[in-house]
């Protein structure tokens, strides 16, 4: 079966009937579209009238931000659909809630897109496994060794220190965070270790919703309600607002991110920094290599330069990197 495996607004996987194209960039491309979970980098090319494949959950997300009635296949994990002659598998990615890594077996191979992958349990997401394939193309946000996070225990200890030092200080510990996945983290943690109430900007509290529907747990109160209103006053919470938020310019508020980035980017003196990540690191990306055990690797996002070329030399697999910036045919398999 010939079958090329390249970049067209989106990792795509054609062969003579068909194009399948993951995470599309740009509407209007003619393709069978799968996305790999909810965050707005990956579903840029929603709604462009193609048929599109995303998780329940990812398609609950959606809905509560607002894109309801989205024309779209929900599937389950470890449940196969077919098209053309591919059959195509959705398995855990462990990245945030309906995180989905997709296996696509043809006659000849099988290809694995892994999409923003995790491969550590966290308090909102379970581990993903890595899926054995004879061609990985492997999300490498953080693909090079000076990314190997600390322990997570370590870093929970710490973010919930941080948060009752400055309860103790009377000033409202604040997380700046993405708004999906993140968020979710943060609040389960505090719900688990403390009893202190978590206040969630609206538009945190609407994807939260989600999370409560699809099993994982929640408790906080929306920052707009009156009861929300006057614990914010009282002072007397852990805050939750989405990372673009600017207006806590209020010296009652301490800030705090959490980020990967935070491994290089330490705390500065108007906010402070947990290196809690929702993608996996270097030796992450490495492990799942091992286990996938591939023959050939992409690279895409991030140190995928770095990591391919780490690959090549000290694994001797044959590894390049996706760059976004062209149409390029990265492979050919008769
Ligand atoms: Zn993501």
């Amino acid at each position: 079966m010939e079958l090329d495996i390249g970049w067209s607004d989106g990792v795509t996987i054609s062969t003579k009937e068909c194009a399948i194209r993951f995470d599309p960039s740009k509407k209007g491309v003619k393709s069978f579209n799968f996305i790999s979970h909810a965050h707005g980098d990956h579903t840029m090319g929603l709604s462009n009238g193609n048929e599109i494949f995303l998780t329940a959950e990812t398609r609950d997300i959606l809905d509560s931000g607002g894109r309801k009635n989205l024309n779209c296949n929900a599937l389950k994990y470890d449940r196969p659909v077919e098209i053309d002659k591919l059959k195509i598998t959705p398995f855990n990615a462990g990245h945030i809630l309906g995180s989905a890594q997709f296996k696509i077996e043809t006659p000849d191979l099988t290809i694995v897109y892994t999409g923003d992958i995790n491969c550590r349990d966290m308090l909102t997401t379970s581990a993903a496994k890595a899926v054995s394939c004879d061609t990985l193309i492997l999300e490498t946000t953080y693909g090079n060794p000076s990314y190997i996070f600390p322990r997570q225990e370590e870093v929970y200890t710490e973010i919930i220190d941080w948060i009752l030092s400055k309860i103790h200080e009377e000033k409202i510990p604040t997380f700046k965070v993405y708004s999906t996945g993140k968020a979710q983290e943060i609040m389960r943690l505090v719900n688990k270790f403390t009893t202190i109430p978590v206040v969630a900007h609206h538009t945190i509290s609407k994807i939260s919703e989600a999370y409560n529907k699809n099993g994982v747990a929640l408790k906080y109160i929306d920052s707009n309600s009156e009861e929300g209103k006057k614990i914010l006053r009282e002072k007397q919470c852990v805050y939750i607002t989405p990372s673009s938020e600017d207006a806590l310019i209020d010296e009652d508020y301490s800030k705090a991110i959490a980020t990967g980035w935070a491994m290089r980017y330490k705390s500065s003196v108007s906010y402070t920094a947990f290196p809690l990540s929702n993608h996996a690191d270097f030796n992450q990306l490495l492990n799942y290599v091992e286990q996938a055990k591939p023959k050939r690797v992409y690279t895409v996002h991030g140190f995928r330069d770095d990591f391919g070329k780490y690959l090549k030399k000290n694994l001797g697999i044959n590894a390049k990197p996706i760059t976004h910036l062209s149409q390029v045919n990265l492979g050919r398999y008769i």
